[in-house]
């Protein structure tokens, strides 16, 4: 607070210019923790009709709610903090915009931008929401939804598929409603089948040296050459030879990413390959892999792109 207010006596704290004591201003907004701003009725009447009304009443209606004078001028008391305060006012100013650095400060200013009828921020408030999507999916989805955020929330819920169901299902269920939570849940194990139903196709391999290819003669290493182990289709056609690690590895990939249908699900497996045979290829088969991990990434990205977003609202 000490960056907001500045204390002009022992017993009255001005908020920071331009809404300090002498700046400008007809009328003072108090703070429900008593921080006095100096604002003009004609500025906040433009950006809100809210404000617009609130000044219109003169007398006040409400003498509880403008009761005071200091300075000569008619005090408002709001039922909002000075933080919250100092934020609205400088988005409805025409000066620079702080930014909504935290999800709390956006959480704020969208609450107090709705209760005010401040219309013309719906379009940047809600870019700010978005931007703390990937570090905070659930809170995101959580303020989405108790502010009718629809497209926001769907990103959200899109975002929240990188937490494993485990974790997401023990964070979420403190913030959200349980219908919501039940509706995340579900979109999640969707996810999670259609991540793990990609890797069971073949459509995406292709040939790779050292790791993947339809002739066993590239393959010398008679301890780790192995034929996919899926049930192949009798007489088809192409069949793979790979190095046994790299069936487990799908297999343990296909498995992570059913409770946790994003690429880190991938990048988790552990893969160790053949003593017998990896000395002499390692780097050709890590260029390999890389390539392949790349592959299948893209390939689990598609198939969850696949899966509708439910609707939280
Ligand atoms: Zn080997």
């Amino acid at each position: 607070m000490s960056d907001i207010l500045s204390l002009a006596n022992s017993e009255r704290r001005d908020a920071s210019p331009p809404f300090a004591n002498g700046t400008h201003g007809d009328v003072i907004l108090r703070s429900c923790d008593d921080v006095h701003f100096h604002v003009s009725k004609q500025i906040l009447s433009i950006v809100s009709p809210v404000f617009a009304d609130m000044f219109s009443l003169s007398p006040p209606a409400d003498a509880a709610a403008a009761d005071e004078v200091v300075d000569g001028l008619p005090v408002v008391r709001m039922s909002e903090d000075a933080a919250t305060l100092d934020l609205l006012l400088r988005w409805c100013y025409p000066i620079q915009h702080p930014p909504l650095a935290t999800l709390e400060d956006t959480r704020r200013m969208i609450s107090v931008t709705q209760k005010f009828g401040v219309d013309a921020f719906v379009d940047a408030i809600e870019a700010a929401l978005e931007a703390h999507v990937v570090k905070d999916p659930v809170g995101v989805l959580e303020i989405a939804i108790t502010t009718s955020l629809e497209k926001t929330a769907r990103s959200a819920a899109r975002a929240a598929l990188r937490i494993p169901l485990s974790s997401l299902a023990s964070s979420a269920s403190d913030s959200l409603p349980g219908k919501s939570l039940a509706i995340l849940i579900r979109y999640h194990l969707s996810c999670g089948t259609a991540a793990a139903n990609a890797i069971a196709k073949r459509n995406f391999f292709i040939a790779l040296p050292m790791l993947l290819s339809q002739n066993i003669n590239e393959f010398f290493c008679m301890t780790c050459r192995s034929l996919d182990p899926a049930v192949p289709i009798p007489g088809q056609i192409p069949v793979w030879w790979a190095p046994r690690q790299l069936w487990h590895f799908l297999y343990k990939a296909a498995q992570a990413l059913l409770l946790h249908p994003h690429q880190d699900a991938i990048n988790l497996v552990r893969l160790e390959w053949c003593s017998q045979c990896n000395g002499g290829i390692a780097t050709q088969r890590a260029v390999s892999m890389s390539t392949f991990v790349s592959i299948l990434e893209r390939e689990v990205n598609c198939e969850i792109e696949k899966v509708p977003i439910p609707n939280f609202i």
